[in-house]
């Protein structure tokens, strides 16, 4: 076994700390690669204090993963040492089923294996995440890194990134349409910066009136505040897209009807709580409440070469992985431009 260190929660109720653990040998289709960057998202907060139900421990956190390969199994293709690499929300998955076949292994019916808080295709080995020094993983699940692009500003890409570009490519958003972002952290960001190159007109629709400038600096046309009521109503029903980032419980009523006529409002995040929907606000203007789920290998790819082609990055804050409560502390207030970025140097 190899002998690895990151940090992990051991309940839901403790803090981060260092922990020393072990990943599997390097077998002839893996990749082990040493982790330097990783960011942080919100999901691995709702996690690690078990939001959503089920959480495994220990867990350590981490699926915007990136690093240099060190060494590759003797069957593998795509990678070798040295080789920049990358591994987002999965490690592996059936590899048989439908979706699986389709490229769609998010959505695979059999057994997921995600990155952490998960468990390999056994089901019984649990699976450790990026905020670590290593990690090793079938090369079907690691993605190449282009070389063009800021290496701390391509981890957020593995998660935020094709979380919010996968629903955009599926509903086609592009010139147009008018698409509002809904929530100004490090998916939506992302989402803005999508939006912006797929030739869409886009609104952000903020709780935080401080992100107004940084917003139209990403390339946002326009900036409502969600909480003034005369801003609202002069968006009232001219949406043909809302791309729904919200972490905490929202009123979905109130965003509907800022729809058009055969609107779609897309959920990515992902609130602890259900959410209470009027009949009235799907029926009125047949509009459509629709979800996504980041998105499966294929699609990762293509976004990561997306991204290189348009110089496409996240915008970070670089933080020694000492300081993870810190910014776990400051991403709860939304203040974080746009996604914590962990150096693993620092580890
Ligand atoms: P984040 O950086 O914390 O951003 C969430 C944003 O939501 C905040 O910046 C804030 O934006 C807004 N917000 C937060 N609390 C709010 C409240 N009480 N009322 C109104 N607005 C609020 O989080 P993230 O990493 O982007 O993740 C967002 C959500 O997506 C999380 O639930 C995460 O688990 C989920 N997620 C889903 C997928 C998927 O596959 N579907 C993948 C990754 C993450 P403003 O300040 O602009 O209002
Ligand atoms: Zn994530
Ligand atoms: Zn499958």
């Amino acid at each position: 076994m190899i002998q690895a260190k990151g940090y992990a929660a051991q309940s839901a109720t403790s803090d981060l700390a260092p922990w020393n653990f072990q990943r599997r040998e390097v077998g002839p289709h893996d990749v082990q690669f040493d982790i330097q960057y990783c960011g942080i998202c919100h999901s691995d907060l709702h996690q690690i204090r078990d939001e959503w139900g089920g959480s495994i421990f220990p867990m350590v956190p981490g699926h915007e993963i990136v690093g240099k390969v060190v060494k590759v199994g003797a069957q593998v293709k795509k990678f070798k040492a040295g080789d920049l690499a990358g591994v987002g929300c999965l490690v592996d998955s059936c590899r048989t089923c439908e979706n699986c076949k389709d490229g769609l292994e998010q959505y695979c019916t059999n057994h997921v294996s995600f990155t952490y808080n998960g468990y390999e295709q056994d089901k019984k080995t649990p699976t450790y995440g990026g905020y670590s020094n290593t990690i090793v993983v079938h090369e079907d699940f690691v993605l190449r890194v282009p070389a063009n692009l800021s290496l701390p500003g391509v981890a957020p890409l593995l998660c935020a990134g094709i979380t919010t570009y996968s629903p955009l490519r599926h509903w086609k958003v592009g010139k147009g349409h008018k698409l509002a972002v809904l929530g100004l952290g490090g998916l939506g960001h992302m989402g803005v910066k999508f939006g912006v190159a797929f030739g869409a007109e886009v609104t952000v629709l903020s709780s935080s009136p401080s992100k107004e400038a940084a917003a139209k600096q990403l390339g946002a046309h326009k900036f409502v505040v969600t909480s003034d009521q005369e801003q609202l109503n002069s968006v009232r029903g001219t949406f043909d897209f809302i791309l729904d980032t919200v972490s905490a419980e929202h009123d979905l009523n109130l965003y509907l009807s800022l729809l058009k006529t055969n609107g779609t409002h897309i959920c990515v995040g992902v609130p602890s709580k259900p959410a209470d929907v009027s009949a009235f606000s799907i029926i009125v203007g047949r509009k459509s409440l629709a979800g996504s789920m980041i998105g499966g290998l294929p699609e990762t790819q293509e976004m990561l070469d997306f991204c290189a082609q348009h110089n496409i990055v996240s915008d970070i804050e670089l933080i020694k992985i000492q300081d993870i409560q810190k910014a776990f502390d400051r991403m709860i207030k939304g203040d974080v431009r746009y996604r914590f970025v962990i150096d693993m140097a620092s580890l």
